[in-house]
């Protein structure tokens, strides 16, 4: 059964930093686990 790429993703469960534990706005380049706070400026 195909399911659409979009349908597909908002079936997810809502991001969380896992860090500070607060749900984390969906980002285009959100490949990490931690929000804006927690994450690292290199
Ligand atoms: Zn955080």
């Amino acid at each position: 059964m195909l399911e659409s790429p979009v349908k597909f993703f908002k079936n997810l469960p809502k991001k969380r930093c896992t860090s500070c534990k607060k749900p984390m706005v969906e980002q285009a380049d959100c490949y990490t686990n931690k929000c804006e706070k927690c994450t690292p400026v290199i």
